[in-house]
């Protein structure tokens, strides 16, 4: 299990980063180091309250010690992230939809959408070229729980891994590509620390989408515009050890392969800002100022439309991308599907699908 590491946590060997590199927070190094030092004597820290749970902590702490995951399990234990039952039921609806398998050519891999079919309609999505005869697999059995994290709960994603694994296994599929790079950390590095195996092979839909490119080069109409893109919070447990390609290797050469130009911007990679979704039902003020914040960063550095690789990222920041900053709101499945002339479901900001 991804555990913060005390070890690792060495306050002679770092500047306090995990904490002071915080989008959400303005801490200096004393500060940072305090409550990282409360949280590790087990006493409530300011940071329980104020963090959006991005999972950033984890990439900038130089030691490799892991801090969410003790922020998160401090969160749990206090219960000083608040987050009212209600969203919660709401959120915890995608671990009990009901399951569905819609099946295609057993000879393709399948892809798997968790819980996620009805954030951004599956049957609008999933369909076209880059999904021609694929097995769908939907619904709570193959949902891999990790949005529990962002209701201060740690435990939901780790304990159920076994589960998500077995139910997956039963489908019988030998490849499995996974909408949601939640379920592909887990089933990749936390499967991996965990030691349990894997008897299919996790891919991510970002990787294969580049792959299916690749291989059909001579179908894509080049979109000749600038873009900005919302990276997702959980592709932060994705595998980055040296033979796995990152995720940004995947995303950028989706982006030349698609004839558009990245545009250059402060918050990318390491320091991107999360949609905030996990404080929208407590703190809507804040996080709309911090999708706000992060509009406009992208809409300074020249882009005109915003990509999306998480619907729930869509979800949440489509209609200000579009209204307040003019920037068009593309699920990346969307935008191949623009590039290669198939049609796009009209729907407007009410499905995150923007009607072009
Ligand atoms: S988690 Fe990392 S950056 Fe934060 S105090 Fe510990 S060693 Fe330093
Ligand atoms: S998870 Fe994100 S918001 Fe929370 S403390 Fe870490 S970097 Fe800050």
């Amino acid at each position: 299990m991804v555990q913060f590491d005390l070890r690792r946590c060495d306050f002679s060997k770092c500047k306090g980063q995990c904490l002071s590199k915080c989008l959400f927070v303005d801490y200096d190094e004393k500060k940072a180091k305090e409550d990282i030092a409360k949280l590790i004597r087990q006493e409530p820290a300011d940071i329980l309250a104020k963090c959006v749970t991005c999972y950033a902590c984890n990439e900038f702490c130089p030691n490799g010690a892991n801090p969410w995951e003790l922020i998160n399990a401090m969160q749990q234990k206090t219960g000083l992230y608040l987050y009212p039952d209600k969203a919660k039921t709401t959120a915890r609806g995608w671990a009990t939809k009901e399951d569905r398998i819609i099946k295609g050519d057993p000879d393709k891999p399948a892809i798997s959408l968790g819980g996620f079919m009805d954030v951004l309609p599956w049957d609008k999505v999933f369909r076209g070229k880059l999904f021609e005869g694929m097995t769908l697999i939907m619904g709570g059995s193959y949902c891999c729980r990790m949005g529990a994290t962002h209701m201060g709960e740690r435990d939901p994603p780790f304990k159920f891994l076994p589960n998500l694994v077995k139910n997956l296994a039963e489908t019988g599929y030998k490849e499995i590509i996974f909408y949601h790079d939640a379920c592909y950390g887990l089933l990749t590095a936390e499967a991996l620390s965990q030691m349990i195996e894997i008897p299919f092979k996790p891919i991510h839909y970002i990787e294969y989408i580049r792959n299916w490119l690749r291989e059909h080069k001579d179908e894509i109409t080049p979109l000749n515009i600038k873009v900005a893109y919302q990276r997702p919070c959980t592709s932060r447990y994705n595998p980055h050890g040296p033979f796995h390609e990152t995720i940004y290797d995947w995303i950028e050469e989706i982006f030349e392969l698609l004839g558009v130009e990245l545009v250059k911007r402060k918050y990318e990679r390491e320091n991107s800002m999360c949609c905030s979704s996990g404080i929208f039902p407590t703190q809507r003020e804040r996080a709309m100022g911090l999708v706000h914040k992060n509009l406009q960063d992208a809409k300074d550095a020249g882009a005109e439309a915003y990509i999306f690789f998480c619907p729930i990222c869509a979800a949440v920041m489509r209609q200000p991308s579009k209204k307040d900053f003019g920037m068009d709101p593309y699920h990346v499945i969307m935008l191949v599907q623009k590039a290669l002339g198939e049609e796009l479901p009209v729907g407007g900001a009410a499905t995150g699908i923007p009607a072009h």
